[in-house]
């Protein structure tokens, strides 16, 4: 590339009046700088200098190789800026600062995708000197570490800055805008059972059905495994928010929950959103994410598969439940847990069979918890695998104390289910405590089966050939129970007490009931009834064909002592049902 000429030259040619500018410019009382003129041609720094009208005067060696302009010099600064494929609306940022003889700072394109910073001065001697910065390599750089590899959207810093960037467009603007945070359901077992290979191909669909869902401006982002995110920056014009933030997370949810065909497997996730809105949840990027994150937190806990706006109040729950969590922690190792034992009587003969032994946390300042408040969140930070197996341990030695073999059953939560240590768990206490395996009757849920169901299968074969019996609890709430009755014998099914509670005045419960004890019978599976409370459901249930019962009619939890007592011989048996 030949260097454009920038010596001697004829006056009013641009060489010509070059010279008498770099006159000016090194130093006015002395001729023309032979060195200065030369230091300036060779200077690492992109350089250009133009006159008074943006005609370029002087263009150095790097500034010609940046532009790929053979002779800048001559040009006008629009024909140059076109030469070298500017676009337009950045180009003329540049023109106009020269047209007002004002400083300007500016980011053009050109051709081939290169950037370049532009920074123009006016020269006290008249006319500009502008300078070029090459950016390219650093934007790609900066790019890319905004980018999540997997999936090709944005990752959590990219959305911060984009985040930064709208909330200041919008406080200039006022238009609202939205942030949605995201995550799977269900996602953890397709990774788990068919393998990282194609958990990635899953996100890497999932991220193709958000990009879809959403429009030009928005910004969809992988915050990590399973948590996306999207900024609705542009609802649809004359669509005003929450409207448009609620209308993008029903379809989210609706577009999500479709099933996946990847390597011939038919997979099905679903999504949890929570929605924060600016300015009504925040104003900055750091307190939008956060409450995003709170509304999230509350959908999945309110069954998932759906979405929640976020509300001031979930902010103080959130603080509630951190302390909860610390308490919790600790009282274990505290001993404030206890057991309570409910006795189950047989129908027939209106004797004690057994009983179901309930955790009781008892904190100091705060009396006793309630299972159904403590025991998700056990199970949520993982700590319920501790817990259960304090309370098997105290259940079966209380058990083999007793003066009678009644059964004593203990509730199984899912996540126990994971580790792999169940079954070695179960051997271990039983060995330790010296409770016969066949007194011992394990209660789970549904929830136990839904993920990794042939897992948790294997499990409960292992449970069972130790000789301990598996009961089917809360049945009728969950989603496929006839499927699992069939792909495992349990030993009893327990209904769930809504139904029970639910056959005075409700046909359609009662037949509930008496489909579920026939099946029972069929299946050569014990049926017991749950939450009985009155005289009439007792009817209603034995009338039903259940064989056993458990409630508050028969006998509510009890302490310890109680229970030993009622099965010691010095004490008369409650009187048989009626
Ligand atoms: P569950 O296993 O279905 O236990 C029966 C629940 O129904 C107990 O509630 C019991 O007190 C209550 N109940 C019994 N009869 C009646 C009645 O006639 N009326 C009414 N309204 N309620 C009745 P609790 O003790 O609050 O336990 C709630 C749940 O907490 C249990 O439901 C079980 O799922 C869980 N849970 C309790 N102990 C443990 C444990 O050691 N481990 C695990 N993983 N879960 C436990
Ligand atoms: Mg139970
Ligand atoms: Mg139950």
């Amino acid at each position: 590339m030949g260097r454009p000429s920038t010596r001697g030259g004829l006056p009013g040619t641009p060489s010509g009046r070059m010279s008498a500018f770099l006159s000016a410019l090194a130093a006015p009382s002395l001729p023309a700088s032979p060195p200065f003129e030369a230091a300036l041609a060779e200077m690492a720094a992109p350089l250009l200098l133009l006159d008074a009208d943006g005609t370029v005067l002087f263009a150095n060696a790097r500034a010609a190789a940046l532009l790929s302009c053979a002779e800048p010099a001559g040009l006008s600064l629009p024909a140059l800026l076109a030469s070298c494929g500017a676009a337009e609306p950045e180009g003329a940022l540049v023109l106009d600062a020269v047209r007002a003889a004002r400083p300007a700072r500016t980011r053009l394109t050109l051709a081939a995708d290169r950037r370049v910073e532009a920074a123009l001065a006016p020269l006290s001697v008249g006319g500009f000197a502008l300078t070029f910065e090459d950016v390219t390599e650093h934007l790609r750089g900066a790019a890319l570490a905004r980018q999540e590899p997997l999936t090709g959207l944005c990752n959590r810093v990219g959305l911060h800055d984009r985040l930064d960037a709208a909330l200041a467009e919008a406080g200039r603007t006022g238009t609202p805008l939205a942030v949605l945070m995201l995550d799977l359901d269900r996602f953890k077992s397709v990774n788990d059972t068919l393998g990282h290979p194609v958990g990635d191909a899953l996100l890497r669909k999932v991220a193709e059905r958000l990009r879809k869902a959403t429009r030009a401006g928005d910004v969809v982002a992988r915050l990590g495994g399973d948590e996306f995110a999207i900024l609705q920056v542009d609802p649809r014009p004359g669509a005003e928010q929450p409207q448009a933030a609620e209308a993008l997370a029903r379809r989210l949810v609706d577009l999500v929950g479709r099933t996946y065909v990847v390597d011939g497997h038919m997979l099905n996730v679903g999504v949890s959103v929570g929605v924060a809105l600016s300015p009504a949840d925040g104003s900055d990027a750091d307190d939008l994410l956060k409450h995003a994150d709170l509304a999230l937190y509350r959908a999945k806990a309110e069954g998932r598969g759906t979405y929640r706006f976020f509300e001031p109040a979930m902010n103080a729950q959130m603080q509630a439940r951190r302390s909860l969590e610390i308490d919790l922690r600790r009282a274990l190792a505290l001993k404030q847990f206890d057991l309570a034992f409910q006795p189950q009587i047989q129908l027939e003969t209106g004797q004690v069979t057994g009983f179901e032994a309930l955790l009781r946390w008892n904190h100091p300042e705060r009396g006793p918890v309630s299972p159904a408040l403590f025991i998700p969140l056990a199970e949520e930070i993982g700590i319920i695998v501790g817990i259960g197996e304090w309370a098997l341990r105290a259940a079966c030695r209380e058990a083999a104390s007793w003066a009678q073999p009644a059964s004593i059953a203990v509730n199984l939560s899912p996540v126990q289910f994971r580790g792999g240590k169940l079954v070695e768990t179960v051997m271990n206490v039983l060995a330790q405590t010296g409770l016969d395996p066949t007194r011992l009757e394990l209660e789970i849920t549904e929830g136990a089966l839904l993920e990794n169901t042939d897992s948790v299968l294997d499990v409960l074969n292992g449970l069972r050939a130790l000789g301990v019996k598996i009961s089917m609890d809360d049945f009728g709430t969950g989603y496929s129970s006839l499927s699992y009755l069939q792909k495992f014998p349990f030993d009893k099914i327990k209904i769930d007490q809504s139904f029970v509670r639910g056959m005075e005045g409700n046909a359609e419960c009662g037949a509930i009931v008496r489909a579920i004890a026939r099946l029972g019978a069929s299946l050569g599976m014990r049926t017991t009834a749950e939450g009985v409370e009155t005289a009439t459901q007792l009817d209603a249930i034995r009338a039903e064909g259940c064989t056993e019962v458990q409630g508050y009619l028969t006998g509510r939890p009890m302490p310890a002592a109680q229970a030993a007592a009622l099965l010691s011989p010095s004490v008369p048996s409650p009187a048989p049902l009626a």
